[in-house]
């Protein structure tokens, strides 16, 4: 089995709502454990146009899935959820992404690990970080000096990663 890293936003119907069943969904992958996530939190959509802003929270999992398998299981929630492709960067019901897959570098036509705009974003790095406080990319460089260097998105904590996990046992969301 190895460890990944998935990274979730929605700015669009009920966010909140979105983002806990797609957890739920993730802990239905085949061949795949989820085994945390981390608080949600509210930022402020960066993107084309004004932007309802987003939640974004990111879980780790443990999966005996290739990469490109596990990017269609992430695109087939993301289908499941409504997700409608048009302008780039636009509002979304749900967004997920594969931020990293075991210590690989991987570079082809569907998919880049790690996710090439991970590095410079808070909305991501903060959630990885309450995941793993001592997380390391690929290259070595820490997921705590990227958080320093990043730009800042207005995060504020929603749901703390201890409450949201409890919800996430027993199926109800608070
Ligand atoms: P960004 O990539 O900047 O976060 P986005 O999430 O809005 O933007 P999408 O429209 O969701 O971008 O994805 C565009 C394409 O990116 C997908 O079709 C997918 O094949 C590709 N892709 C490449 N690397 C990844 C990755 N690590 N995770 C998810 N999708 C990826
Ligand atoms: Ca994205
Ligand atoms: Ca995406």
């Amino acid at each position: 089995m190895i460890s990944a890293y998935i990274g979730l936003g929605s700015n669009l119907e009920n966010p909140a709502g979105h983002i806990f069943k797609a957890l739920q969904d993730i802990m239905h992958i085949c061949n795949t454990q989820l085994e945390s996530v981390s608080h949600t939190y509210r930022s402020i959509a960066v993107g084309p146009g004004e932007q309802p802003d987003y939640v974004n929270a990111a879980c780790k999992i443990k999966t005996s899935l290739q990469p490109l398998e596990l990017l269609d299981a992430i695109q087939s929630i993301e289908n499941n959820h409504g997700r409608v492709r048009d302008i780039r960067w636009g509002a979304r019901t749900l967004d997920l992404d594969l931020l990293l897959y075991g210590n690989l570098n991987i570079n082809n036509e569907r998919l880049i690990v790690p996710h090439p705009r991970a590095n410079e974003r808070d909305f991501v790095l903060r959630p990885l970080l309450d995941i793993d406080a001592g997380l390391l990319f690929p290259d070595g460089t820490t997921a705590q000096q990227l958080l320093d260097n990043a730009a800042e998105n207005g995060l504020q904590v929603l749901t703390t990663k201890t409450a949201l996990w409890d919800s996430l046992q027993t199926g109800n969301k608070e």
